[in-house]
């Protein structure tokens, strides 16, 4: 999608489904069943809608996916599907994981992360390498030490594997609070659902597109209470959400939802009972 004078476009990190009760924390099941069915053992479908930004002088991958180098076992665990592979849907757009100069990642999650990092051929079996060679990684300083020393409630959320090799080439940048990291794309710490999550935000020709990551994880969670069981810090996290979807509404910004399967992006507005509902891109005929 054109967008002011850059391009954006949503690629497919794959998709998996994870406990519907972790999903939608204190929200009643006969709630969110309604809006994500779950299946025989209470988990929801989600995606992960990677964002990749095409601009004048730059080209950057906003999160990586779930990744494909999982074990059978983690595979049935969530689920994980076999898809076309991100490197798949970055071709689709004429992008090779070697044209990728930035690599931004919300937080280190692994379902955010695992893309940024695959395996390597036969001669080097095992091994993992970075996905995007010439991208350095962006994250911000305080998710990557808590991601080193997690603790024992998020301790399964993290893989080493996925920042170590940019670690070890010297290509992680470790950011502290807000920073333009490229022309019109500004990172901003958004705290409340891991140690250092951060928010995407580009700005072009007057118009906003904003990747809420795991603050508004799908459009089901734009009420203010659906808030994740997963956050660590839950009433920080809706202070903060409250705060951005109010200014979304507002000033009309394109909303990203990374773990949406069914509305990935689109405009948030306010309907005349109170609620909010999303138009959304390319199904709603609404323009950007
Ligand atoms: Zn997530």
């Amino acid at each position: 999608m054109r967008f002011g004078d850059i391009e954006l476009f949503l690629i497919s990190g794959g998709r998996f489904r994870l406990d519907g009760g972790a999903m939608f924390g204190v929200v009643p099941k006969a709630l969110w069943d309604k809006k994500f069915p779950a299946d025989e053992r209470n988990r929801v479908n989600l995606a992960t809608n990677c964002l990749l930004v095409r601009a004048p002088g730059y080209i950057a991958l906003i999160d990586a996916g779930i990744g494909e180098r999982w074990e059978e076992k983690t595979r049935e665990i969530y689920a994980i599907e076999d898809g076309p592979s991100l490197a798949e849907g970055l071709a689709a757009h004429g992008v090779a994981p070697e044209d990728i100069d930035a690599l931004v990642l919300s937080h280190l999650h692994f379902d955010h992360a695992g893309g940024a990092t695959n395996r390597t051929g036969r001669a080097d079996a095992g091994r993992l390498q970075r996905a995007f060679p010439n991208a350095t990684l962006y994250v911000q300083a305080a998710e990557l030490s808590h991601a080193r020393r997690p603790n024992e409630r998020d301790r399964a959320s993290y893989r080493a594997e996925d920042w170590e090799p940019y670690a070890d080439a010297g290509r992680i940048e470790a950011l502290e609070g807000e920073v333009e990291i490229r022309p019109g794309l500004r990172v901003a710490p958004l705290p409340g659902h891991s140690s250092g999550m951060q928010s995407v935000r580009i700005d072009t020709g007057g118009r906003t597109a904003f990747f809420f990551a795991d603050a508004v994880p799908t459009s089901a969670h734009l009420p203010t209470a659906w808030i994740m069981a997963y956050d660590l810090y839950p009433v920080e996290l809706l202070e903060g959400k409250k705060r951005l979807v109010d200014r979304a509404v507002a000033e009309g910004w394109l909303a990203i939802f990374y773990h949406d399967p069914v509305v990935p992006w689109g405009r948030i507005v306010d309907e005349v009972n109170g609620k909010r509902r999303v138009h959304v891109v390319g199904r709603d005929s609404e323009a950007f």
